[in-house]
Parts: C-alpha cells; structure tokens; sequence
C-alpha cells in the first residue's frame, strides 16, 4: 500500500516519518528545493510537545528555544500555562525550521523517501501527478498548505473570509529586547507583537487601523518602528530587517477532510488568524490523528471507516481554532476606548477563575482537547523507570493492565498497571474497563488476535 503525501511543511513531515515508522510505503512530494530560514510560526504549544514526546523528539526542541509560561493576550490580561497537567506546562518560542528540522531528520531515518522539487499538479484514480510524471498511490494526503493543489484538485471547496486586511511582518534586530519574552499590547488603533527568534532576530507582528493598504503596497522599516511605538511605547531600536511584508488573515475550512481516498491537513484543511500561535500545532495534531490510522488501514488490521474517524474527530477541532484565534484577534482589535477597557477589566477578571483560567490554557495549549470518544491520555509514570509517552514511541497502542493479552503483541505495548486503559498511538485513551471487557475492547480496537 503506497501513500503520496504531498508537501513537506510540518504536518506531511510528521505523518510521513509515522508512516514510515509503522513500515508502509510513503513518498513526501514537496515544491521547494531547499529549506527556507525565514520562519512562519515560532510557537510550539504544550499538546503539540507531547506528541513529539511520543516521537523522542520533544527534549531536543525544547533545547532550542524559550519556555513561556504566562501568555500576554493584551494589556494585563494573561493565560497561565505554568499550571497546566502537562510535562510541557509552557509555549516553546523556537522557529518552524527547528521543528522541521527534526521532523525531516525523523522521517528521512525512518525510511520515508522525499522528493524536492516535485511541484503536484493534479491527482488520477491512483496516483498523484507532477510535472515530471505520475507517482502511484492509494492513498493520498494534502499537506500543501493554503493554496493546497490536492484540495483544488478533489474540487473541495474551501469557504471563509479575511478577517483582518494589512498585517505588518518584519524580522528585525532589536538593541533593546523587550523584558517578557512576548511583548504584546494594543493602544487605539495601533497593535503590536514582538517574540524572539533565539539567534538575536525578532518577529514583529503589527497593525494599524488607520493604514489598511494592500498585500502588494511596499512596506518600510520607519511604519513598523512607528506601530510599535504607539502600541508597546518603544520600538525597541528596531535595525536591520531581513523580512518585510504585509500579508491578510483569513478564516476558512474545508467542510471534509476526506475525500475517497484523498485527505487534507494542516493548513490545506484551515487557515485562521496567528493569534494564539495555533497553525503549526493545529496541523501537527491533524498529522498525529490520521498517520496511526492510515498506518492501521495499510498494515491490515483496522478497517477502512476508521479514515473517517479523522473527519469526525477533528474537523470540530478546527472550527473551535478557527473560532478561538478569531474571537482572539477581534477582541485585540477593539475599536472604541470603552470596548478595550470592558475588555481589559472583564478579561483580567474573568481569567482570575481558576475554572476559566483552565479552560482557556487548556484551549490554548491543545492539553484540553478531547475527541468525544477518545478523551486526551495525560503522561503518567509506569514503574520502575519508564512513562507512558516514552511507551508510545513505538508508534503501536499501548495497553496498561495487570497483566498481558494473548495473540496482541504485533500492534500492542503492554504495561504493567493496575487499571485496564487502553492507548491509542496519538495519546488518545480508547478505553477503560474490566479484566471482563477487555477481549471486547481489544477486538474493537485491533481486531482479532493472531
Ligand atoms: C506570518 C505567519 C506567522 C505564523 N505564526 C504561527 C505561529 O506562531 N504558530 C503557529 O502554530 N502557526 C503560525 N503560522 C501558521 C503556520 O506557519 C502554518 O500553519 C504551518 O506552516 C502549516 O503547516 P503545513 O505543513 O500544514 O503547511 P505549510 O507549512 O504551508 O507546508 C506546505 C508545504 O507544501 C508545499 N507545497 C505547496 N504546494 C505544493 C505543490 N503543488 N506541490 C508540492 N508541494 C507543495 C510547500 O512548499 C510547503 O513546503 C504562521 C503563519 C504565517 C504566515
């Protein structure tokens, strides 16, 4: 069984390297020749780590970058990650080529075969075309971004709308870096967000009601240093700009990620404001949802509705994304004083409950989201020296019990534990019973023993 996925952004990364992990056939076709350093996200959430905890890959990421535990929205108005059930109770400032990186290194190790260059221009019955030829495929995953070739080629729609016109970008040098690591604020009609790279360049984020102008009109240092003073009261002795550009935010989903044997992720599937810093993770978790699935399908044992698991488990996902970093970017955006002050008072109080301080990390963070029958599985100890996300690696479910099921152990990891609970390979619990149960459950799951 061969997979085609197209695009090697983070979300084809991630599912090839799960693809090739679990020993099926998966070639990665992406456009670009070369990587390119000039970083779109940079801000890896806590659920997301976990996933790459269950990939080994989580402890290298974090050595690149900055922990953030308490998220600025704007003026006092903070989410509190430190809190957070989690191995990872922060936000990583780290750059998407970090993620990539190791990504790409994963997959390439584990036998998955990437080929640059390679520009799709449409699918046939079974396979995927470009413009040097046709690559075989039975299943095929649309992981290329926004203007996704696969998802204009399966004639799935993609609706929405801009929410926000005249964003400002600049990757800048900065003599004076702010104190919090995020600096971020709201004055009139003047946004900014400033967040570091690591390596001594800065993103700016800014915005200015007063200046909407086109994606096209040419952008200078002098309008960014300008916004950010108005909004965060200096520009930080912005210099040297390596990047500058003005770009819109849309809100738009597909309404399936599946289409036959044709599936969209990551950005293909939605695309909704930076606010929250969501985009990657969103797209890494859709990565981490369908791989163990199309990996159960090829190898045999699962049957193929399971694929349609993926619609129904995270399409509402990538609506509340859309709804949250869209109620995040309206509400930054305020247009009257009164409003902003309602906000800034009611927000700081409302955030002050601890049961609405949770909910919104927990929103934010992705360690709050749970499919309605696969609630997430929290990282625990599994004596004398292991955990169950270190279990996962294997890329198999993983069933804690007293003791050990017969004819299992070609898809399962068994651990000792006193509870039966069931663990699917994205960190999702399947179920939890009885010793009685359990040959039910399993069967659901995985099928017949051997
Ligand atoms: C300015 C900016 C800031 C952002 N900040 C954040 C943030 O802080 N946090 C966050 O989580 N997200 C952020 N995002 C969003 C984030 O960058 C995207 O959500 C993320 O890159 C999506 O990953 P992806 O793999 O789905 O798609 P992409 O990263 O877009 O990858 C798609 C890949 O497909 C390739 N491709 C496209 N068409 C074809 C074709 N026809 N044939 C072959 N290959 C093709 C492309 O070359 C590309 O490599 C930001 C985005 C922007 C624009």
């Amino acid at each position: 069984m061969k997979t085609v996925v197209v695009g090697a952004g983070p979300t084809g990364l991630l599912l090839a390297g799960d693809l090739a992990a679990a020993g099926t056939d998966v070639t990665v076709l992406e456009r670009r020749t070369s990587e390119s350093n000039l970083t779109r996200a940079f801000g890896v959430h806590a659920r997301t780590l976990e996933h790459l905890d269950a990939r080994g890959l989580a402890d290298e990421l974090v050595a690149t970058g900055t922990p953030v535990s308490r998220l600025r929205l704007f003026n006092r108005v903070r989410v509190d990650l430190g809190m957070l059930p989690t191995r990872f109770p922060f936000l990583l400032i780290t750059p998407q080529y970090h993620v990539e990186r190791l990504l790409e290194r994963r997959a390439l190790d584990l036998g998955a075969r990437i080929v640059r260059g390679a520009t799709v221009t449409g699918l046939r019955g079974d396979a995927v075309l470009t413009e040097d030829g046709a690559h075989p495929a039975d299943y095929v995953v649309g992981a290329d971004g926004v203007h996704s070739a696969v998802r204009e080629a399966i004639g799935m729609p993609f609706p929405g709308k801009a929410v926000l016109r005249s964003i400002m970008l600049a990757d800048v040098r900065l003599t004076d870096a702010p104190r919090d690591v995020l600096a971020v604020n709201a004055v009139g009609d003047a946004f900014a967000f400033v967040a570091p790279f690591g390596d001594g360049w800065f993103r700016v984020f800014c915005w200015d009601r007063l200046a909407q102008r086109p994606d096209s009109a040419p952008l200078d240092l002098d309008e960014v240093r300008d916004v950010t003073r108005r909004a965060l009261g200096t520009d930080f002795g912005m210099r040297e700009a390596r990047w500058l550009s003005r770009f819109h935010s849309d809100e738009r989903q597909v309404p399936q990620y599946r289409q036959g044997n044709v599936f969209l992720a990551g950005d293909a599937a939605h695309v909704h404001s930076p606010a929250g810093g969501l985009g990657m993770n969103t797209g890494l978790q859709d990565a981490a949802n369908l791989s163990w699935k199309l990996a159960a399908v090829a190898q045999g044992w699962a049957p193929d509705g399971l694929l349609d698991t993926y619609q129904s488990e995270r399409h509402p996902v990538g609506a509340l994304v859309l709804r949250s970093s869209g109620g995040l970017i309206r509400l930054a955006m305020l247009h009257s004083r009164a409003a902003r002050a309602g906000r800034n008072l009611l927000g700081g109080a409302l955030l002050h409950v601890p049961t609405i301080m949770r909910k919104a990390a927990g929103t934010v963070s992705g360690i709050g989201i749970d499919y309605p029958d696969a609630p997430r599985q929290p990282d625990v100890p599994l004596p004398p020296d292991s955990r169950l996300y270190e279990l996962l690696r294997a890329g198999r479910h993983v069933l804690l019990a007293p003791s050990a099921p017969v004819g299992y152990d070609d898809r399962l990891t068994y651990a000792l534990n006193d509870r039966f609970v069931l663990v699917r390979p994205d960190g999702h619990t399947a179920w939890t019973g009885t010793e009685r149960e359990l040959p039910v459950a399993l069967r659901r799951h995985l099928g017949p023993p051997r």
